[in-house]
């Protein structure tokens, strides 16, 4: 009665529409689709979804895929829906009516993939009413959100450490693209996925030129960054809302469209902008990071930062978001003390527990460490995440624009000679 189901191969070209896998996606779909456990840490990029998607079509059941914003979550249903996937997502904006219809789907096996958010899926009620459904597998998407190491953690992702228990024949999938020594050693202990099998990639993304600059005029110096990347697509990160809106206020009248976006804007504000940024030669936008997580955009030009993230992983993540489609792109950032002293104020005022304060000024400090150094910044955010580079990447600042050529001393002899001239008049 029920139909054969397909092969990850066929999956990939007829309803994604795509000829091949890319780089470990095949092994790892293999593995998952066999009922293996696995932990995926992939750069941002990496196509990281299609890992838990084609299993989910190439095995009996649903796979329950967990995912910590709601319009992530909205965006990636719409999609598979126009692939003529059977997909559907179990959130708080749902009416009841929804709701319900989606769980008698579920029943009914009507579903290949869910949607939910980690508070749903924790919750007891829910958890006994999967016990009733076909599964085909879990996903945990953006993983490192499970772990206080890493810099976006959400407690309710703990609960998800009982999945293990409640549905041991059930494969399960952790995904991230951070992945630090701690988090990731933190995120497989957390969700008991001790005996999963780990798949990682290189962490560079060679096509990205990282340049750090110490802030003089940061304004200016953004205006000259973006007017040599006028007409392409970027963001531009800023650390409070009204950091946004000047910046882009300021930017367009120097005639730099740019448009803002923060949580404190209109959803359909924010929504306008966004779609505005997501058109092929769309705008610069200046965001908080309240932007980005799951946009899917392959042709980001460049990501500037105005002000200092919170960490390296931060910073990689926010980064990645250039360059996807494997093209030159560009990381900017611009930073001075006053950011420095500004981030450690956040964190002594912060209300993590002191445990947390401490690791939170280890990365603060192991950022600082990559904005002064003077040899490759590649190699340096490389060996953040266990990596070793040989250095000499040849497309970062520090590689580009070797110390000596800094010619610092002219600038020195000219500011004397500046201030002996003051004096002799
Ligand atoms: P991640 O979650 O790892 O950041 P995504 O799953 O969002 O990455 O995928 C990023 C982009 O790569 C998407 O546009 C996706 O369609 C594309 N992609 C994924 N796998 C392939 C592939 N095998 N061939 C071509 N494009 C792919
Ligand atoms: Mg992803």
């Amino acid at each position: 009665a029920d139909k054969p189901l397909p092969h990850p191969e066929e999956v990939l070209k007829s309803i994604f529409g795509l000829p091949s896998f890319r780089g470990e996606q095949a092994e790892i779909i293999r593995h998952v689709v066999d009922g293996g456990d696995a932990v995926v840490l992939l750069p941002t990029g990496a196509g990281k979804s299609l890992c838990y998607q084609i299993p989910a079509l190439c095995r009996e059941g649903v796979a329950v895929v967990v995912s910590p914003l709601i319009a992530l979550m909205r965006d990636q249903v719409e999609a598979l829906r126009q692939s003529g996937v059977r997909a559907a997502a179990l959130n708080s904006t749902l009416t009841q009516e929804e709701a319900r219809d989606i769980r008698e789907a579920l029943t009914a096996g009507e579903l290949d993939l869910l949607y939910v958010t980690p508070e749903r899926l924790a919750s007891d009620g829910f958890i006994s009413f999967l016990a009733r459904v076909p599964l085909a597998l879990f996903a945990i998407d953006e993983a490192h959100c499970i772990s206080q190491w890493g810099h976006d953690f959400r407690p309710e992702y703990l609960q998800l450490g009982r999945l293990k228990e409640r549905f041991p024949d059930v494969p399960r999938l952790a995904l991230t693209a951070t992945a630090d020594p701690q988090t990731r050693d933190d995120l497989v202990h957390r969700l008991q996925l001790d005996d999963a099998r780990i798949f990682s990639a290189s962490f560079d993304r060679p096509n990205i030129r990282y340049t750090i600059v110490r802030k003089d005029n940061a304004k200016s110096q953004l205006r000259d960054f973006l007017k040599a990347h006028e007409g392409a697509s970027g963001i531009v990160y800023c650390l409070s809302r009204k950091k946004v809106e000047e910046t882009a206020d300021w930017l367009t009248a120097q005639g730099i469209l740019a448009l803002p976006y923060h949580a404190g804007l209109d959803r359909s504000i924010r929504d306008k902008h966004q779609d505005a940024f997501l058109k092929d030669e769309g705008p610069v936008l200046v965001a908080t990071i309240a932007f980005g997580m799951g946009i899917d955009k392959p042709d980001v030009r460049f990501v500037a930062h105005l002000d200092l993230p919170s960490s390296i992983e931060a910073y990689y993540q926010e980064t990645g978001r250039a360059g996807r489609d494997g093209l030159p792109s560009d990381a900017w950032m611009a930073w001075g003390m006053s950011d420095v002293s500004l981030r450690r104020r956040m964190i002594d005022e912060g209300a993590s527990p002191e445990l947390v304060k401490q690791v939170e000024r280890t990365k603060l400090d192991a950022l600082l460490h990559v904005c002064e150094t003077a040899t490759c910044r590649r190699q340096a955010l490389l060996a953040h995440f266990g990596e070793s580079h040989a250095g000499a990447c040849g497309n970062c600042d520090a590689c580009l624009t070797p110390a000596e050529m800094w010619d610092g001393t002219e600038a020195a002899r000219k500011a004397l000679s500046a201030i002996y001239r003051t004096g002799q008049r």
